[in-house]
Formats: C-alpha cells, structure tokens, sequence
C-alpha cells in the first residue's frame, strides 16, 4: 500500500467495499488506494456502479460492507460533512436565489466558521476559479461553464482532503468541456488534492487522470496508468471499453 508520510491527510483506501439493492450487487468487493494528490478516474459504461462507489465514499449511501478509510482514519460510519471531502456533480445544485459568493459561502455552512473568515475563504475560492468580479451574480447570470466552476469553488471553499466529481462536464459543449477538464486538472495539480473523477468518456478518463479504474458490472476490472491500460489491458473488457472512443 502507498503511503505518503508528509501528508497523509489526502490518502484514499477502499477495501471490499460493496453496495447490494434489493437483488442487486451495484458495487461488489471494491479495492482502490489513492495517494494524496492522485487524479484517478472512474471508467465504465452506465449503470457499472460508478456512482454508487462515489456516494458511499461521500458518505451519502451506506455501504453494505467493507471499509472506507481518509489519511488512515476509518470513515464508513462517519456522517457525509464530517468526512472532509468536496463534491462536484453534473447538475450543478446551486442556489438560484443566492449570490455566487453566498453560493460558494454556503459551503461552509456545517463548519464552525465566522461570516468574515468565510468570505475570505469564499473569495479565495471564487478567484481560484477564475470569477473574481462576478461574486454578486446569480447562478442564471452565468454561463453552463461558469456554474460548473461555482460547483467546483464551492466544493473547493472547505479545503478538502478529497474531491470527488461524478460526470461533471457531461452538460458542456465540446470546446467548454476541454477547457474544463483543462481548469480542473490545474487546480487538483496546483492543491495536489486526492481526486476522484467519474465519467463514462474513454477520452475524457485517459487525458486527465494520471490512473484509471476500469468497472464493469460493479466490480474493478483494472486499474492502471493510461498507459498501461492501452498497453497492456487485463481482460477483454478493458481491451476492448479503453480501445474504443466515441
Ligand atoms: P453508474 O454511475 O456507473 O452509471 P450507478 O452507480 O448509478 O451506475 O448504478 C449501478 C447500478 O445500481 C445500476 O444497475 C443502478 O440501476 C443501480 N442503482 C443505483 N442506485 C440505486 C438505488 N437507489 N436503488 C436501486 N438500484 C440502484
Ligand atoms: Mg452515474
């Protein structure tokens, strides 16, 4: 197992983690580490229990068993906000009401955090996103790309130990999402923040991330660099799902 001694605050350790519905096994057995500040990515087609592997690491589902584990500490049974980990989905889930400053504030609403200390952490945010300027806007005021960006401030604004994205740009243009997966990717190197990303994109999981967890049928086909996936793929599957883009 990978340890990082200067901080391992960002380590990620899935083992036997497993979500079963009724006569369903949606995630079955799943062993992953993820080094503090790794990009790795959650490759398979719909319905293969990517997802559910996401919300159980977030603590927003509960696993049937197995253990989940943050920088050494076990986490299964610890509730969603006390897990230290930012979240960015494909629909954006911001307030239409509220501000993007009070938006990206929001964030920090469960921590014990003073009104001042939180917008300068939320402006510190909304800069590292690149909207400076635009913290009195309403989430309709902006573009598809730039509420993806307050989704992503606002899972930024608790400095997490973990991100996690779930098909984030699946919404985008083309040429948006590029730039997207460009901007993501220069944050999560710049806070080497541990990072999970979810997507069904061949392209999209093999260009970002620096290793890719292949599933299929809930279970963790392979995982490896993209590299060694196009090189040397473990089962047909992988051959055959990384081999092909779409
Ligand atoms: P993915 O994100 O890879 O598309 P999901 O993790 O959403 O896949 O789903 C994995 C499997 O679990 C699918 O067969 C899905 O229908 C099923 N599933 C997901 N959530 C539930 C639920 N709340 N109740 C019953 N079945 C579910
Ligand atoms: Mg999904």
């Amino acid at each position: 197992m990978q340890t990082d001694v200067a901080n391992p605050r960002g380590h990620l350790s899935l083992r036997g983690l497993t979500k079963r519905f009724e006569g369903l096994t949606a995630v079955d057995h799943l062993d992953l580490d993820v080094a503090k500040g790794e990009l790795v990515a959650f490759l398979g087609p719909s319905g293969c229990g990517k997802s559910t592997s996401l919300r159980m690491i977030a603590g927003l589902s509960q696993a049937t068993s197995g253990t989940i584990a943050i920088g050494g500490r076990d986490v299964t049974n610890v509730p969603p906000y006390r897990r230290d980990i930012g979240l960015v989905f494909q629909s954006y889930a911001l307030f239409p009401h509220m501000t993007v400053l009070k938006n990206v504030m929001f964030g920090l609403e469960m921590r014990k955090v003073s009104a001042a200390e939180a917008e300068r952490r939320a402006r510190e945010a909304i800069a590292l996103v690149q909207l400076s300027g635009r913290e009195d806007r309403r989430p309709a005021q902006l573009s598809g790309g730039q509420q993806q960006r307050v989704a992503l401030a606002r899972a930024l604004v608790i400095q997490p130990s973990i991100l996690l994205f779930d098909e984030p740009l699946s919404n985008l243009d083309a040429k948006l999402r590029d730039e997207m997966r460009a901007e993501i990717r220069d944050i999560q190197k710049r806070l080497a923040i541990t990072s999970i990303f979810v997507t069904h994109d061949q392209v999209e999981a093999l260009s970002m991330c620096d290793k890719v967890a292949v599933m299929n049928g809930g279970r963790l086909e392979q995982l490896g660099t993209p590299f060694e996936l196009y090189e040397r793929p473990a089962t047909p599957f992988v051959a055959s799902f990384v081999g092909r883009t779409n």
